[in-house]
């Protein structure tokens, strides 16, 4: 692409949202600064810790925005290799059973597969799809209050029984948005179940990808960015914004210095964000105070190792334990991997490791991961404070559209209002929209 203008661009964050910016508006010839704090780019999930063991990632078929960016970073089509993955559940008596997917067109698969998975009583079954029947040939709308309802009370509405919840649909909103059915909106469980579920038969496909963010996204966004001369600072903390009337002036950093720019990205979490406000604006300004509003919980990510043969990389969804979800992957040709996740912080914090160990055990055990004569060989805790945004009711309202209305300065994030549940396609696409914005807009 070539250079249409040299204006400058401050990025404040260096995990997916900023650097999926910068990528883009160093494509468009911006001069670009990013800056994080820690000394490693890539995010809340990265870490030093990790090198050893990286994180697989899961992408699905409907992250549209992410898989695009992945072909943009790895133009050969072998790259990052992929594995399409069932999702499994874990019942209640400790059987597993697959959602199906059938190849079927749209949306005739939707049906067929609900009315085919047997983890859902068979009453259950036809009540959730004639209901979800009638919405497509638009007999029934959406209630419009489901923002104000609570998904569990919602999903009871419509006659999915508590131990349905328990087991099927709290173990999936946890593993696609972090919240309990209990506490988060129906609208938000509704809104992140439609693109994997109600849409087409390639847009509810899984994949595994065995290299971790890092290799696969920040390392290749990292180098095309250092190969066009784009400053990156990290160990690099912003503190305060300066201003002069309504526009940002510079952003002041740890160190007392002083960065300028025509434009400024703020790819941080909202906690973050807020104490760099100046005060007049948080009180001036209702997109500013909204973000006030906005709640979040700690994520806890355990890593556990067993000495058995590699993998088939695996999914199940847990019921009624800590943790939603265990995804199993070949770590080394002799050794695989597990990854579990909890939203528990009490339980993550509070549990002395041989008890959590005995615990991991028993659940890898029951749930056919770990192999008869298998033994874990070491266990990995990392607790990611706020990791994860609170969709309870009401919140939909105040995650904020990239533009805010200072006239420099733009927002980006898995947590703003991108129609995603905080994810990183959601990251990728408040990414996108601020180099769009910034690329289509001259400063004022
Ligand atoms: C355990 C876990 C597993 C996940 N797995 C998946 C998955 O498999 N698939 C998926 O789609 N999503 C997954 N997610 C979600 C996804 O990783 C996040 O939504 C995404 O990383 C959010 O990116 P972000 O850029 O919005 O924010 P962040 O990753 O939070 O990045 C913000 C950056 O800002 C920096 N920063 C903060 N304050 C300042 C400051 N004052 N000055 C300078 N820098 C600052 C921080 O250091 C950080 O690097 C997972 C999340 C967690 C917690």
């Amino acid at each position: 692409m070539t250079s249409t203008t040299t204006q400058s661009v401050v990025i404040l964050g260096g995990g997916p949202a900023g650097l999926t910016a910068a990528y883009h508006l160093t494509r468009h010839g911006y001069r670009v600064t990013i800056i994080d704090r820690r000394p490693l780019l890539g995010g809340a999930r990265t870490s030093e810790d990790l090198c050893d063991s990286p994180e697989p990632l899961t992408i699905l078929g409907c992250h549209h925005a992410t898989q695009a960016l992945l072909r943009s970073l790895h133009p050969d089509p072998q790259q990052p290799a992929g594995a399409a993955i069932p999702l499994e559940f874990r019942l209640h008596d400790d059987s597993l059973v697959q959602y199906p997917r059938t190849w079927l067109p749209a949306p005739l698969h939707t049906w067929v597969n609900l009315m085919r998975f047997a983890g859902i009583p068979w009453k259950e079954r036809w009540r959730m799809a004639s209901w979800v029947e009638r919405l497509w040939e638009g007999d029934e709308r959406l209630p419009a209050d489901l923002e104000q309802r609570t998904a569990d009370e919602w999903l009871g509405s419509i006659g999915q029984s508590p131990i349905t919840c328990r087991v099927v649909w709290n173990p999936l909103a946890r593993w696609l948005t972090g919240n309990d059915l209990s506490t988060m909106s129906a609208d938000a469980f509704v809104t992140s179940m439609r693109p994997l579920f109600l849409s087409t038969h390639s847009n509810s496909r899984i994949s595994v990808v065995q290299n971790s963010l890092q290799t696969c996204f920040v390392q290749p966004i990292t180098e095309t960015l250092t190969q066009v001369g784009t400053t990156i600072l990290r160990n690099t903390e912003a503190t305060q914004f300066r201003y002069e009337r309504d526009h940002i002036s510079g952003v002041l950093l740890r160190d007392d210095s002083l960065l300028q720019a025509d434009w400024y990205v703020a790819a941080l979490p909202p906690q973050q964000l807020t104490p760099l406000l100046p005060e007049r604006w948080l009180t001036r300004y209702a997109y500013f105070q909204q973000l006030a509003e906005l709640r979040s919980v700690d994520s806890t990510i355990l890593h556990v190792h067993a000495e058995q043969p590699r993998a088939t990389p695996r999914l199940i969804l847990l019921g009624d334990t800590s943790f939603h979800s265990v995804l199993a992957t070949a770590a080394r040709p002799d050794h695989t991997g597990f990854s579990l996740i909890t939203t528990d912080s009490q339980f993550a914090q509070t549990r002395p490791d041989s008890d959590l160990e005995a615990h991991i055990y028993d659940l890898l055990k029951s749930s056919g991961l770990l192999l008869p004569k298998s033994t874990i060989v070491s266990t990995h805790r990392r607790t990611i404070p706020n990791a994860i945004l609170s969709l309870r009711p009401g919140s939909k309202l105040h995650r904020p559209i990239q533009r805010s209305p200072i006239a420099n300065l733009l927002v980006a994030g898995a947590w703003t209002d991108t129609g995603w549940p905080p994810n990183l396609e959601s990251a990728i696409v408040s990414g996108n929209r601020c180099a769009e914005t910034i690329a289509s807009n001259k400063p004022v």
